[in-house]
């Protein structure tokens, strides 16, 4: 397998369809649609498409330059951004992005002035505050918040949204799900109108959803990792019937010795300004793979090989092979994170290869795709 090009990453096309269908069920059964989010990804258009046909209808992404992406692509898809735009974003956002999340009603106030000029309906989502501390309105702020908005031009309000467990760690319980969905009723009620979209969180949101049998006023739940690497971000735990590895990250070996296990010389900060002690094993079997932190967030990848990452430079990973005899121009496959996808996906220097078969994967003992 080594005439393949690396580094690399095998993105699974027909694992993700899956994960998508299956979690659009097991939402779509107490009446809650999903909305894809593709930032982990780069906006990679395979995977937006593979998403699209496995019945998902509005993607999403933080960044309006992978908007602008999907909408020049023209995927079947309404498109959403995450992020609440930038002041100096506005124009893009109005001609790209067909809903938008908001905070801040000096930034509202531009995408109404813009939509106007654009001759456009700018649909926004105002995100609330639940306890997590990244983006949102006080909850106390709420009804001078959406009066205001409802005078704008231009500006069609689609929808209420909250977020949880991204900065702050906070876990969308029962109650919390619960103060939410009663802040929407109560902005229904006061102002007389239905919000086509309650929008209630991300992928954190899963023990929330198995937990509960009635979803309140939340309509619309906003996946990413979930559909990607098929996990629960709060446990860290698969969930049942999905694929975990979607995605492998391929490295190639390009040195491979016996070594001591610990420097001899003088010693300072590293490349990094990092001081690294070691203890003293002897002589260990080290392999390098040619691709470092310039590339991945290694401390988000995972070897499937019983083998252990020692440190990292710029562009190469160290590794103690242990019992392994691994051999220069070899292959090692890693497991990614949410955080090393997102870097590997970003990186120009990874190539991006594709896949549709659901049982290639990785065998840690013969070291060769199964
Ligand atoms: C990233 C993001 C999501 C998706 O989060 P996952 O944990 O990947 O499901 C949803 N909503 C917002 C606002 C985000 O920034």
């Amino acid at each position: 397998m080594t005439s393949k090009i690396t580094p690399r990453i095998e993105i699974n096309l027909e694992k993700i369809r899956h994960n998508t269908k299956v979690l659009k069920k097991l939402y779509g059964e107490k009446g809650i649609q999903i909305s894809g989010v593709v930032k982990g990804v780069c906006a990679n258009l395979e995977v937006a498409r593979t998403l699209v046909e496995a019945g998902i209808t509005s993607l999403a992404d933080s960044k309006i330059e992978n908007i602008r992406k999907m909408k020049m692509a023209g995927l079947k898809s309404k498109l959403i951004l995450l992020r609440t735009p930038a002041l100096s974003e506005v124009q893009q956002v109005v001609e790209f992005a067909d809903i938008s999340m908001n905070t801040e009603l000096e930034i509202i106030r531009a995408l109404s002035a813009e939509a106007r000029r654009q001759n456009k309906i700018h649909s926004i989502i105002i995100m609330v505050e639940m306890g997590d501390l990244r983006e949102g309105i006080l909850p106390k702020d709420a009804p001078a918040f959406i009066r205001e908005v409802l005078r704008l031009p231009g500006i069609e309000l689609a929808g209420i949204g909250t977020n949880f467990a991204c900065f702050g760690g906070v876990v969308p319980t029962v109650k919390k799900m619960q103060e939410f969905s009663n802040l929407v009723n109560e902005i229904q009620k006061e102002f007389q109108i239905k919000l086509p979209i309650v929008s209630g969180g991300n992928s954190a949101n899963y023990t929330w959803l198995m937990n509960t049998h009635d979803a309140g006023s939340v309509n619309n739940i906003r996946l990413g990792e979930s559909i990607l690497l098929g996990r629960d971000p709060v446990s860290g735990k698969v969930i049942p019937g999905l694929y975990p590895d979607a995605f492998y990250f391929v490295a190639e070996v390009i040195e491979s010795k016996l070594k001591p296990s610990v420097p001899s010389g003088i010693r300072g900060r590293n490349a990094f300004g990092e001081r690294i002690s070691f203890e003293d094993h002897g002589l260990m079997r080290r392999a390098i793979v040619g691709v470092g932190r310039q590339d991945v967030l290694v401390s988000g990848l995972s070897p499937v090989l019983p083998v252990e990452i020692i440190g990292s430079s710029s562009d190469h990973i160290i590794l103690n092979t242990k019992q392994i005899h691994l051999k220069p121009g070899e292959e090692v496959a890693f497991f990614l994170n949410y955080g090393a996808l997102l870097s590997v996906m970003t990186s120009p220097y990874v190539y991006k290869t594709y896949t549709r078969q659901t049982s290639k994967r990785y065998n840690s003992l013969t070291r060769t795709p199964a």
